[in-house]
């Protein structure tokens, strides 16, 4: 088992500033904090850490951008600077997906063979849609010509987690640039590199001054100084169910700010026997484990029918025993780091939190080496859907096997719980499919696949999972406003 990670030096570290206005500055109280290395613990460098003061600054810079140049350019023109920058992704991606994999934890070939490529595809589809966005013409009642447009909101701001850091800034700044909002953005603590690099990408594909102010700071402070602005016209955030309903109080009591949720997640994948086993086996271990079990969408509560459960179960131990952990530089890792100190902690309360409630933990359950933050592909069986680990979100490497006797059942009990993001079905039978694709309560569906992402297809989820949606046309409803325009003929 490998753990030491390639050294520092050797990934270029971009800015470490605040991007407001296009200027790279230090924080209003001077104050700067840590980034670490999930491989190793050890510190990769400090970037500035913004506060109240710094967010009423990029306001400033987002208002005045979206006063000025920036409403004033074309639509077309806008969705050229966008399919720049997705080209001065793409030109950078190897030195971007080095930086992602050194701040997040995740294998470099995911960076590079996922993450990137996803991103430049965010972005060259909403440039495509810049000059699409239209409204209507509506023959109402009486001598009158009555239209609608569909205007941007004005000042985003954007509040984006750590697992899928560069992916989370595209699907927030694809649709809000595209549709001619001007955003403030604020960066997970614990991964505020890759952001700032696109920064310096924009500033050269040539974004106007304000149009994207970058903060790197935390949530408490710069997080909840956004949420409370009284001058930010929209939030879009991404993170957990918790911060989740405070930055909706905080929009409901400071101006009324519109709101989309990207929020947690315990979605239910579901086995029936009639599966092609081999196929469900792979796909409920990629459901899971992918990108370190850190997925909102991931498939945390694994449902398999009772005729087929006794294999299943043996086969997919089998099967998280072999899974490779280690330097995520390394191209045979396919599991890295938990991307830090709390997280790890978390998984782990939660491992033991299994074993207390009387699951069957089959394999995995321990750290893996003495520094970093890895832990072992761990498989709990003979869960039951009340437990904690049934019901709470892990966001670890920790899969929870479920057995179920008929669909009734199943459609039941995936339908217990608080979220309502993705959901899971193998199967051949058709018939069967269309009823968990009807029945589930959730955002996403995948018959006999999972984790099937496209840029144009929506996501976002049902109940405390969110609200809103992300991605494709869907998403660009969020951050335009309708306006009705009646003139007497
Ligand atoms: P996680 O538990 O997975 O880290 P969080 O919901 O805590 O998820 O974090 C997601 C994002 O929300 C991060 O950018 C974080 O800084 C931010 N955040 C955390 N707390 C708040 C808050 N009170 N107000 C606004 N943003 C917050």
């Amino acid at each position: 088992m490998v753990t030491a990670t390639r050294p520092k030096q050797q990934v270029k570290i971009g800015p470490t500033q605040l991007l407001i206005n296009n200027e790279w500055v230090e924080s209003a109280t001077g104050r700067r904090f840590e980034t670490i290395n999930p491989a190793t613990g050890e510190v990769i460098c400090d970037v500035a850490e913004a506060d109240a003061p710094d967010v009423d600054k990029a306001v400033q810079a987002a208002r005045n951008a979206f006063n000025g140049e920036w409403r004033k350019m074309s639509a077309r023109r806008r969705g050229e600077l966008l399919y720049k920058l997705a080209d001065l992704i793409e030109q950078n991606k190897e030195e971007l997906a080095q930086l992602e994999t050194l701040d997040n934890g995740k294998p470099l070939a995911e960076s590079l063979t996922i993450d990137l490529p996803f991103v430049i595809q965010c972005y060259r589809y909403y440039a495509g849609w810049a000059d699409k966005i239209q409204g209507k013409t509506i023959p109402i009642n009486g001598p009158y010509f009555c239209y609608t447009r569909h205007e941007p909101i004005g000042v985003v701001g954007q509040i984006i987690p750590w697992n899928f850091p560069l992916l989370m800034q595209a699907w927030k700044l694809g649709p809000a640039l595209a549709a001619g909002n001007t955003v403030v953005l604020k960066t997970a603590e614990q991964t505020p590199l890759s952001a700032l690099r696109v920064g310096e990408l924009m500033i050269e594909a040539g974004f106007p001054p304000g149009v994207v102010n970058i903060l790197s700071g935390y949530g408490p402070t710069a997080g909840a100084a956004i949420a409370n602005h009284m001058d930010v016209d929209k939030l879009a955030f991404t993170g957990s169910t918790e911060v989740g309903h405070l930055v909706m109080e905080a929009a409901a009591k400071s101006n009324l700010k519109r709101i989309t949720l990207e929020l947690g997640g315990k979605s239910p994948n579901i086995v029936f026997a009639d599966a092609d086993m081999d196929a469900a086996i792979a796909g409920a271990h990629n459901a899971l484990f992918f990108n370190q079990g850190q997925c909102c969408n991931a498939g945390s509560r694994l449902f398999v029918e009772e005729k087929c459960y006794d294999d299943f179960v043996a086969k997919s131990v089998e099967r998280a025993k072999q899974r490779t952990v280690g330097d995520p530089f390394d191209s045979n890792t396919k599991q890295g780091p938990q991307v830090d100190q709390a997280q790890f902690d978390k998984v782990m309360s939660y491992i033991e939190a299994g074993q207390r409630e009387g699951a069957h933990m089959l394999c995995g359950g321990d750290r893996v080496g003495d520094r970093g933050f890895f832990i072992q592909p761990t498989v709990f069986a003979d869960v039951d859907n009340t437990m904690k680990i049934a019901q709470e979100e892990i966001f670890g490497p920790v899969m929870s096997i479920i057995k179920f006797k008929d669909i009734d059942e199943v459609i039941h009990l995936a339908n217990t719980t608080m979220y309502g993001l993705a959901a899971g079905v193998w199967t051949k039978d058709i018939t069967k499919a269309h009823a968990i694709a009807n029945n589930v309560r959730a955002g996403t569906v995948w018959v006999n696949c999972y984790h099937v992402f496209d840029t144009a297809a929506p996501f976002g989820g049902f109940k405390q999972s969110g609200m809103g949606r992300e991605l494709g046309e869907y998403a660009l409803e969020h951050y335009t406003e309708v306006k009705t325009v009646t003139i007497q003929l």
